[in-house]
């Protein structure tokens, strides 16, 4: 398992030796979603199974009309079918034509099964291992969450999965079919005559040989288009984007002949990869009429000297005809493969990291909370070796509430972030209602805190649900309470469709104002005996400002609130004021106290009214 955010870069596996080791760590990590599917993957194996096995049959009715009716031989092994007499030439005629078409339907038929019943059973266990990925990245901590790159992430849940999903179906299970097909092939023809199977195999290893080559150099050429191709779409949107200043400087003409060169160089290398393709066609083709020839050769001479029959002859070159044709996919299919394991291994290395932050074993639901919330000693770094937090200590009583103030940097969104659990502290506790967060389920303990932050995201879906967020499960009459003690319930009601108004790109537009009262009535709904408000009032013109602080002094009424303020007139009316600077609580007491003392916190608050003398009245948020 992997600790935090130690996402490896993996490499491609350059051939399927490299590959298996990953495939098998892939079959077992996965092993729970496959076993899931086990009914479907047992019916499609049956299926491939009898497909294989129909196919196996498929020249044998001809062979059975060679033997006992063309060119019947003396010593040849009589056939029986009970109720049927098959010395008549007419009855094994029959029998044959309908073997025939009996062999294709069951063929097909268990083809069909087959085929669909793995690729949905592929399709579903990548669908929950998506799933299951899902639910693991938004759990992940924030401390991974920042250090990896949101594009890999996200590569690994689409493109990954996509790409696992897509090669089981195209690659791996007609891989699989061939392979079985190939298998039951040789081993026929070797129970048939080990020496005509002998000398019909002597093709394969030159086989596969070359079309591993050809495949290695179609990957190549494929590689480098698909390489140009990238440097023209760049090349294209550099030119687009400033076209004022290509015409402006008329470079026209040179991008234009850099952008024919490097179009006429990917014809080329289309053609290329279309001219090695047709090459393996050809060495295949080639390579199996070698092997007919040298079947037939030898295969006439054992009839002639009548240790084999036509019949025989002909089973073995149908078999070369079919066994060999699908292995020019052989090579093409595993480098596929190979590819596709790195993806897996990419994602399994993602659901191998452990959360930092996570459940202990008996962790407890937490019971509702009164809110009294107590720091002891409280040491916490986003890195080893610095401290953001250094040994905080305090004690805030249920209801109260608590302004947290001082400069930027000074570590009071860390202090709210540990209180929310999102990460945990190295040293010391943090109790609310006197047991440790951590004594708490993760869940059970973020659903009493609510939130409401500087620039409150809203989702892409209606007003309503956006506020429904806050607590799951809320009814109408709830979520319109909520949107009433926000100050919401009227604008929102003002909007085209009300609470069913879309948000977001599609959706109505809303001012700063607007989305932090829905943000507010997403807090409310969710009932909290915490709350936590971080710069709520930021960038707020007045009028709104008034809207939102009002909204704001009724969800935090009796509840224990923590609000981080850079304006110290939001926090005038605080029950306590915490002066915080370079991870420490410098001062602690209200206003008037903390003006009294006369210290840091009042020199900033006679720096800020100074600033902002000619600035509409002070308005406390609390
Ligand atoms: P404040 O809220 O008082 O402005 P913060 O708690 O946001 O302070 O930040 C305290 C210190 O922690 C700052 O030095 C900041 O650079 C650092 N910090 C904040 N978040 C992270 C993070 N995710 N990773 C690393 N350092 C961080």
């Amino acid at each position: 398992m992997n600790r935090e955010s130690t996402l490896v870069k993996r490499k491609r596996p350059k051939n399927l030796q490299d590959a298996l080791p990953s495939l098998q760590r892939i079959v077992e990590r996965f092993q729970p979603q496959i076993r899931k599917q086990g009914v479907l993957l047992t019916v499609s194996s049956l299926g491939l199974f009898v497909e294989v096995f129909a196919r196996l049959l498929e020249p044998w009715p001809l062979k059975l009309i060679f033997d006992h009716l063309l060119m019947p031989t003396p010593d040849a092994v009589p056939l029986r079918i009970p109720f049927l007499d098959l010395t008549n030439a007419s009855t094994l005629l029959m029998v044959a034509a309908f073997s025939i078409i009996g062999l294709a339907g069951l063929q097909t038929t268990a083809a069909y099964i087959s085929l669909v019943g793995m690729s949905l059973a592929a399709s579903r266990i990548v669908t929950e291992i998506r799933a299951d990925l899902y639910a693991h990245l938004q759990r992940l901590s924030l401390s991974f969450h920042y250090k990896a790159r949101g594009g890999d992430l996200l590569t690994r849940i689409t493109s990954d999965i996509d790409r696992l999903r897509d090669v089981t179906v195209t690659a791996a299970i007609p891989l699989l079919v061939n392979t079985v097909t190939l298998v039951g092939m040789i081993g026929v023809m070797f129970w048939m005559d080990w020496e005509l199977a002998l000398i019909a195999l002597t093709v394969l290893p030159l086989f596969i040989l070359s079309s591993t080559k050809i495949t290695k150099r179609i990957h190549t050429v494929a590689r480098e288009q698909r390489k140009r191709e990238g440097a023209m779409a760049a090349t294209a949107s550099e030119a687009i984007s400033a076209i004022k200043v290509v015409q402006a400087l008329s470079l026209e003409d040179m991008l234009e002949d850099l952008f024919a060169r490097d179009n006429e160089k990917s014809l080329e290398d289309v053609a290329k990869t279309q001219q090695l393709s047709a090459g393996l066609q050809r060495t295949v083709e080639l390579l199996v009429a070698i092997a007919t020839a040298l079947v037939l050769w030898r295969g006439v001479h054992l009839i002639l000297r009548g240790s084999a029959t036509p019949g025989d002859l002909l089973v073995f070159i149908s078999y070369l005809k079919t066994a060999f044709r699908p292995t020019r996919q052989l090579a093409k299919q595993i480098a596929m493969i190979s590819k596709a394991t790195a993806s897996g291994e990419r994602i399994i290395d993602l659901l191998d990291i452990l959360p930092d932050v996570r459940d202990k074993r008996g962790a407890i639901v937490a019971p509702p909370f009164n809110g009294r919330v107590r720091f002891q000693n409280v040491c916490f770094g986003y890195e080893p070796d610095t401290l953001i937090l250094d040994r905080l200590s305090f004690e805030v009583q249920p209801g109260q509430r608590v302004a947290l103030v001082g400069p930027s940097g000074g570590g009071k969104s860390t202090l709210v972030s540990l209180l929310l659990r999102l990460y945990d502290p190295i040293a010391g506790h943090i109790l609310i209602d006197h047991y440790d967060l951590r004594d708490y389920k993760l869940s059970s303990l973020r659903r009493q805190i609510s939130i409401v932050l500087q620039d409150s995201i809203l989702f892409g879906v209606s007003v309503r649900d956006n506020i429904a967020y806050g607590a799951l499960g809320a009814t109408d009459e709830q979520i319109i309470a909520a949107a009433r003690l926000a100050n919401a319930h009227d604008f929102i009601t003002g909007l085209p469709d009300g609470y069913e108004t879309l948000l977001g790109e599609r959706g109505a537009t809303l001012s700063g104002g607007q989305r932090q009262r829905i943000a507010i009535a997403r807090a409310a709904v969710r009932q909290a005996a915490i709350v936590i408000l971080d710069e709520p009032t930021v960038g707020l013109d007045n009028e709104n400002e008034h809207a939102v602080s009002e909204a704001l002094r009724r969800l935090t009424q009796h509840c224990t609130t923590f609000l981080i303020t850079h304006d110290l007139r939001a926090a005038t009316d605080a029950d306590l004021i915490f002066y915080i600077e370079k991870g420490r609580i410098l001062e602690r007491g209200t206003h008037t106290e903390l003006l009294r003392l006369g210290q840091r916190y009042a020199a900033f608050y006679q720096l800020q009214t100074a600033i902002g003398r000619h600035h509409d009245a002070p308005i406390s948020v609390l």
